[in-house]
């Protein structure tokens, strides 16, 4: 038994978020129950060990549109998020993050500008980061940088994973075969049309940031090397300036033996070795990436089970056709 389709589904991922939980419930059911129309919550709760299931049970109680979507454990915002666009069935399907950050008024211009303008994909592109720490200004500034000269200039500088999707862009995302996609980047590499609001992002509304630096250094490799083998050039160029070091050496080394000063070569030894040992290591840890990259493929392990689905009315264990989707 399917159910109707939604004209709206919103995703939110969820990961130990008991503490803005409660105020941005409120918020979002405030924006969604003005819309007069059909409606569906994706909460997607990340494995959360704080209270976010419970309180999203409570929650559903008295608010039929609110779904969750559980998975098994930690498996990170980005794939959290990937689980609740393929399972959410609106016509527009709108990813927020739980924080408060991005504000929930703001759906209702994604969704007007994406029926005015007929376009499949409509980014809220962040206005102002003035509230933002300088180091987190500095490290999004260069990487959207780097990332816009890797994916093309579709990809808008300043925006994070606030956006809407239309049904073909959703479909089209779940034809790829990427278990875990940089949303952020493929989205702008489908190529459908699009469309951009800006907004303010605010504060943090309660409880603290789940991405620590490693994540987001983490996100940064990801995206790299999900787009390009440019760094693996790299590991060309410095074998070919290794190269370069290395005549220059022999060429200083044959001058000195003819000056009859060969002994005293030992300092220029050690430093060709340890230069070519660094950059032969430097090359192997690129490839490393890459295969890496190559075994996590082949290895085929789904990026994340799901636990439950408070629209699937039956088991809490993954049913086939769950565990099937969690697959591709
Ligand atoms: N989140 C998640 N799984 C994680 C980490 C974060 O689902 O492993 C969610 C989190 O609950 C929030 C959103 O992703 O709704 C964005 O995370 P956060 O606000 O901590 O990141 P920041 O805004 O600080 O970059
Ligand atoms: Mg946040």
């Amino acid at each position: 038994m399917t159910a109707p389709q939604p004209a709206l589904s919103v995703v939110v991922p969820m990961f130990n978020e008991e503490a803005v939980l409660p105020l941005f419930a409120v918020r979002l059911r405030g924006v969604l129950d003005g819309l007069g129309e059909a409606y569906e919550v994706v909460a997607v709760d990340d494995g959360s060990t704080d209270a976010t299931g419970a309180a999203l049970a409570a929650l559903r109680v008295g608010w039929p549109e609110l779904r969750v979507l559980r998975l098994r454990r930690n498996s990170g915002h980005q794939v959290a998020l990937h689980a609740g666009l393929l399972r959410a069935r609106g016509a527009y399907v709108v990813s927020i993050d739980a924080d408060l950050q991005d504000p929930p008024e703001v759906i209702v211009e994604l969704l007007c500008r994406a029926r005015a303008d007929g376009v499949d994909v409509v980014y809220a592109v962040r206005a102002d980061r003035s509230r933002d720490t300088r180091f987190k200004r500095w490290s999004a500034g260069g990487y959207y940088r780097l990332v816009r000269r890797l994916v093309g200039e579709q990809v808008p500088a300043q925006a994070g994973d606030f956006r809407l999707l239309g049904r073909a862009a959703v479909e089209a995302l779940r034809e790829l075969p990427e278990r875990s996609p940089v949303l952020r980047l493929v989205v702008p590499w489908l190529g459908f049309p699009s469309a951009e609001v800006t907004y303010e992002r605010q504060e943090r509304a309660a409880g603290r940031t789940k991405y620590p630096l490693s994540r987001m250094a983490g996100l940064a490799a990801e995206s790299v090397t999900s787009f390009s083998a440019a760094p693996l050039r790299v590991a060309t160029w410095l074998g070919l300036v290794g190269v370069a070091v290395c005549g220059v050496l022999v060429v200083a080394a044959l001058l000195a033996w003819f000056a009859g000063a060969t002994v005293t070569g030992w300092p220029s030894l050690y430093v060709a070795i340890l230069f070519l040992g660094a950059v032969q290591l430097l090359c192997l840890g690129l490839l490393g990436e890459y295969v890496a990259r190559i075994y996590t493929a082949v290895q085929g392990r789904p990026a994340y089970l799901v636990a439950g689905d408070s629209a699937a009315a039956g088991p809490a264990h993954p049913d086939p056709a769950e565990l099937a989707d969690s697959l591709r």
